[in-house]
């Protein structure tokens, strides 16, 4: 028998979900009034909810359900690799065919040469792991000082306590005493928001990427081991970097011996248009780290790749201790591996490159249909992820004030119309399933237009 409950009400849903479990990033102070969201299964894009209404879900779950929320090839997969093998270590020096199979394709896909592949549970434990890496690295290499990492404001890099400290947001800081020490955080690439007047993308990419140089030699050169960012920011926004910005970067942190590290937890896998956003805007990382799409979401799994020059350092230190103490329980899981492998087959054989190219003019044309509307202050995008920003007054830039909770209103009117995005303060984010038809997306957008129509109207 089932051991979920499958006909339970939502007012039971509710009262249990409200009695009994604690959600991340939800008000818990107005979660028992407000009440949850139950999903209860999936469709295609669409998601059905406890009442039997179905959502288009436009921005794939958490950024992660790029092949959609039923795949049969990848619930197979899961399957016979839980009747096959339902669970092994990693741990010295065990494998499984899983793991070496998705190790080796990963290493074939990387946007730049890497060596290794080191698997976790997470986009949180994939960081927090870089951390861990950079600073035996530089132990290994006899530079203990260097150890500061730069990240930069309004980044999302995770929860965990390196990632959340990595992370530039107020709510993963407060209150937790958090960020650690050794963690800096650099100017936010957002031009609309922090350009001078009449300053070009480039000139700001130059004025950022000089005031990151002024910062890694105010800190001391010695002591800045790496820079971390996403392609494109996610959470903060879906912040597409202004033109030039990380070849800019990348020649200062080349200048003083920087290890780059990419956060491609959100770009990777063909978010972009290309299978990593690394090959989007030029990054040539040594540490790159993956998830979400990995699995298309289905099942926890995260990859951080390293490069040889990583790798060598790090296993020759190794040797000396005679072990690598680093891995979680769940590395190199035989099930999320299976499933892994098989989204990328299905990447493959569906060539979902290929129909990501073709759909994103049609996504980004839709979008940028909204510049000019009453609210809308920018529209910004790359590939299958964008954002469209609202402010209260867009030709003077004036933002809304963030108690009116723009955003959110705009994010619960879409609801209303069967539609999910995400308002994160009050840019909107979309982020759709890879394998979203034409019709889908013309879809998605008669159901915002709608919504929006009844913002303009109605919000005050
Ligand atoms: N990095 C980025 C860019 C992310 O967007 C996220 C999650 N949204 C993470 C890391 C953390 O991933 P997880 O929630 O799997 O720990």
């Amino acid at each position: 028998m089932n051991a979920i409950p499958q006909a339970a009400t939502h007012a039971e849903n509710a009262a249990h979900d409200v009695a009994s479990h604690l959600h991340p990033f939800t008000n818990l102070a107005t979660h028992p009034q407000v009440g949850p969201l139950v999903i209860t299964r999936g469709d295609g894009i669409f998601v059905e909810d406890d009442q039997g209404r179905r959502y288009l879900e436009a921005m794939s779950g958490l950024w992660c359900a790029s092949l959609g929320f039923s795949n049969a090839r990848l619930a197979k997969a899961g399957s016979d690799a839980l009747h096959g093998l339902p669970y092994y270590h990693t741990f010295n020096g065990r494998s499984n065919p899983a793991a070496i199979a998705l190790a080796d394709k990963l290493i074939a896909l990387a946007p730049v040469p890497m060596s290794k592949v080191f698997f976790a549970n997470s986009g949180s434990e994939a960081n927090d792991s870089a951390v861990k890496l950079v600073w035996y690295y530089h132990n290994a290499i006899g530079k203990p000082a260097k150890k500061k990492i730069i990240a930069r404001k309004n980044a999302y890099h995770g929860v965990t306590v390196a990632a959340a400290s990595l992370s530039g947001l107020v709510p993963n800081h407060r209150d937790f005493d958090l960020p650690i020490d050794r963690i800096l955080h650099v100017d936010c690439p957002h031009h609309f928001r922090y350009a001078e007047p009449g300053e070009t993308e480039e000139d700001f990419a130059s004025r950022l990427a000089d005031n990151l140089e002024k910062r890694i030699l105010e800190e001391g050169p010695d002591t800045v081991g790496a820079f971390i960012a996403e392609p494109v920011m996610g959470a903060g926004g879906v912040l597409v970097p202004p033109a030039t910005y990380f070849e800019k970067v990348q020649k200062v942190l080349a200048k003083y011996d920087v290890l780059l590290i990419a956060d491609e937890v959100i770009c990777g896998y063909g978010r972009t248009g290309e299978m990593f956003g690394s090959t989007t805007f030029g990054l040539k990382p040594d540490i790159l780290t993956s998830a979400k799409a990995l699995s298309s979401g289905y099942v926890p799994i995260s990859a951080v790749m390293v490069n040889e020059k990583v790798h060598a350092a790090i296993a020759a230190n190794s040797g000396k201790i005679g072990t690598f103490g680093h891995g979680f329980t769940y590395s190199g899981h035989p099930v999320a591996c299976a499933i892994a492998l098989e989204t990328l087959k299905v990447y493959e054989d569906e060539n979902i490159l290929a129909h990501v190219k073709s759909l994103v003019p049609q996504f980004q044309k839709a979008l940028h249909g909204y510049e000019g509307r009453k609210y809308v202050g920018e529209v910004r995008g790359v590939g299958l992820i964008a954002a469209i920003e609202l402010y209260a007054d867009p030709a003077q830039r004036v933002s809304f004030d963030p108690a009116k909770k723009a955003g959110a209103r705009l994010a619960e009117l879409a609801l209303a119309q069967g539609l999910i995005v995400r308002a994160m303060g009050d840019a909107i984010a979309f982020c759709p399933a890879l394998i979203t038809t034409a019709a889908e997306m013309d879809e998605l957008f008669v159901r915002f237009e709608r919504a929006m129509t009844i913002f303009e109207e109605t919000f005050a």
